[in-house]
């Protein structure tokens, strides 16, 4: 199946603002969410596509590969549940960069071709709890040995890898193209120098054995999705003893049953029942420190948006603290008895004795009616 566009997704202009972009996932998080449609194939779907789309357009870099490649610049196998997906554009870039900064060669110098490793990235989903309070854990990841068998030279033992002949050693070869020299990796050896006969079995000659090993990763509190911490050095190694590359953790917050998060603050939906909200009265809200009781006033519309100050996350970055919004949605009451009905029609009654005056919007909303008429 074709992927949607992103922004078709999210219902956004191409040149939408990442404030829009915000605006129009909380939208649609709130309709898709798994708490509101248990049980819906289709729903869940939907929140993943909305959720994925947010993600990559929320993310500068990830936004303007998609802009540039489409589908193909954000490549959805690295995206997800845990895992590893190495390098990205850069790969394809790798050799050229080798050419031209690698090992520091002087001029016309030699010796073997010295890469960097690649960079590794690890998914890592946590709650919005745990990012909003700070998070110690551990994680595997991999890492490489010397090969026991051929002590890293990817020989097998009781032979030697002999130099180069295309190259003589040197890890590079001349080309004249025109006016210009180019000098280039050696196709051979690829920029080592050295050719191995025989490679070691316990390694395919590589001289290395890959392991995992457990790394402790302490989360701050406020971390925000998509964030990345780097642990330096903890990427793939290096070639010819080139420097190890790093291993970036990228933060997956997990979707919440009650909060949506943008940026540091947080937003709820607040059922009331239609009475509280005619009436007025004391509420308790959940907020991630636990919950409070908050004054409803007399007269409440659906929609209205409470402000809690300071109720947010802390943001990790910004080191300021977010307000909670609480959106009232008035609940129509259900399954009523028939005396409660009867209650209603009573009050129903009296109402409309008391005119538009019980109504604002249905007033407002009647006036508009007219002149459409008119
Ligand atoms: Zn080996
Ligand atoms: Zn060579």
């Amino acid at each position: 199946m074709a992927k949607r566009d992103f922004y078709e997704i999210l219902g956004v202009a191409k040149n939408a603002s990442e404030d829009d972009i915000k605006k129009a996932y909380r939208k649609l998080a709130m309709k898709y969410h798994p708490d509101r449609n248990p049980d819906n194939k289709e729903a869940e779907e939907k929140f993943k596509e909305v959720k994925e789309a947010y993600e990559m357009l929320t993310n500068p870099e990830k936004r303007e590969a998609y802009d540039r490649y489409g589908h193909a610049g954000v490549d959805p196998n690295m995206g997800g549940g845990g895992g590893f997906g190495a390098g990205g554009f850069g790969d394809a870039f790798g050799d050229i960069f080798g050419d031209i900064f690698g090992g520091g060669r002087g001029r016309g110098g030699g010796g073997p071709q010295v890469y960097r490793g690649a960079d590794l990235r690890y998914n890592l989903e946590i709650t919005l709890e745990q990012a909003a309070h700070g998070y110690e854990t551990t994680i595997r990841v991999p890492s490489w040995d010397k090969c026991d068998t051929c002590h890293g030279s990817g020989a097998k033992p009781g032979t030697q890898p002999v130099t180069c002949t295309t190259c003589s050693g040197h890890g590079q070869v001349r080309m004249q193209q025109g006016f210009f020299s180019i000098q280039q990796t050696c196709p051979k050896c690829h920029g080592s120098g050295k050719i191995i006969p025989e490679p070691c079995a316990a390694c395919g000659g590589a001289g290395r054995i890959k392991r995992n090993k457990t790394l402790e990763v302490k989360i701050p509190a406020g971390i925000d999705n998509g964030m990345r911490i780097r642990s330096t050095g903890n990427g793939e190694p290096g070639t010819n003893g080139g420097p190890s590359g790093d291993l970036y953790v990228e933060i997956h917050i997990k979707p919440h049953p009650v909060f949506q998060r943008e940026g540091d603050d947080l937003h709820c939906e607040m059922p009331i029942s239609f009475a509280k909200a005619a009436l007025g009265g004391e509420i308790e809200v959940p907020t991630l420190t636990g919950k409070v009781s908050f004054t409803v006033p007399e007269g409440t519309q659906t929609g209205k948006t409470f402000r809690l100050k300071g109720k947010g996350v802390k943001g990790v970055r910004s080191g300021y603290t977010g307000d909670l919004f609480c959106h009232v949605v008035v609940e129509t009451p259900v399954k009523l008895t028939d005396k409660q009905k009867d209650l209603l029609r009573e009050f129903e009654r009296s109402t409309s004795e008391g005119g538009a005056k019980h109504s604002p919007q249905s007033k407002g909303w009647m006036d508009k009616v007219k002149d459409f008429f008119e």
